[in-house]
């Protein structure tokens, strides 16, 4: 037997899937268990008591029991609120799904998630009050970066760490080049000064000072083409919910 602990706590519903005649497999974002797969039986029944709290971008205080490695299981919900806009809006929905799967891919399964569960959630709230999930997600991407090996240092030039110059990007050197240095790669970014910023704020920014942040659209584009990048070249994920969100074209391209 494996062990499982009666206990409350707090999550978000992250995605669920049929199981079964009758019952789910839902995945919550916890705040003391990270990821965890919960089996809810009876979930597909009509008139199910606990339908409402097993949505999909619900969050609520749940009391279960939460297994270390095996399945986990819900026994009675307190509060539950839903991120309606998120619910309701297919963009909206698609950005948060891939933060969410983003950020299980970097921490997996049942591994204690710390201040990232409040940053998540507060990913989820700002993209719910209508703060541009775009850049919302890129904040997330570049901060998640440490958790897949990736630190590229967007602090100063990495030749001659010198912080006072133009600066661009380069993969091979793993972060900033000055022009003085631009030479070494051939094969830098070509960003310009805003992106360049952009990259450096986002990687130290705590999502809670964020109340308005405005990008312009051709930043975004150049934002989203670094990122894709180092997430391609670097990291090496595929997965669904970004293919989703190109396919969709939802994200600036
Ligand atoms: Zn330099």
């Amino acid at each position: 037997m494996s062990q499982t602990k009666q206990t409350e706590f707090e999550g978000i519903v992250f995605f669920r899937r049929n199981y079964r005649e009758r019952d789910m497999l839902v995945k919550i974002l916890t705040d003391h268990f990270g990821f965890k797969m919960f089996f809810i039986r009876g979930a597909r029944k009509r008139g199910f008591r606990l339908s409402a709290a097993i949505l999909p971008f619900t969050q609520a205080s749940y009391v279960g029991a939460v297994s270390e490695d095996g399945l986990s299981f819900i026994n009675a919900v307190k509060e539950s609120t839903q991120y309606r806009q998120i619910l309701n809006n297919i963009e909206l929905n698609a950005y948060v799904s891939y933060i969410f799967e983003l950020a299980n891919a970097a921490f997996g399964e049942s591994k204690p998630l710390g201040a990232w569960f409040n940053q998540l959630q507060q990913a989820a709230v700002l993209i719910d009050q209508g703060i541009d999930p775009a850049i919302i997600t890129n904040i997330i991407e570049i901060r998640l970066l440490t958790y897949f090996g990736v630190q590229p240092n967007l602090h100063d030039c990495v030749i001659c760490h010198r912080t006072d110059r133009v600066f661009d990007f380069s993969e091979s050197y793993g972060g900033l080049l000055c022009q003085q240095h631009w030479s070494v790669d051939p094969h830098r970014l070509q960003l310009d000064r805003r992106t360049i910023y952009f990259l450096q704020v986002f990687s130290q920014l705590n999502l809670f000072n964020i109340h308005s942040i405005k990008v312009s659209q051709a930043t975004k584009i150049k934002l989203r083409r670094t990122l894709n990048r180092i997430y391609d070249n670097q990291v090496g994920l595929k997965l669904k919910s970004r293919r989703f969100l190109e396919e969709m074209k939802i994200w600036p391209a």
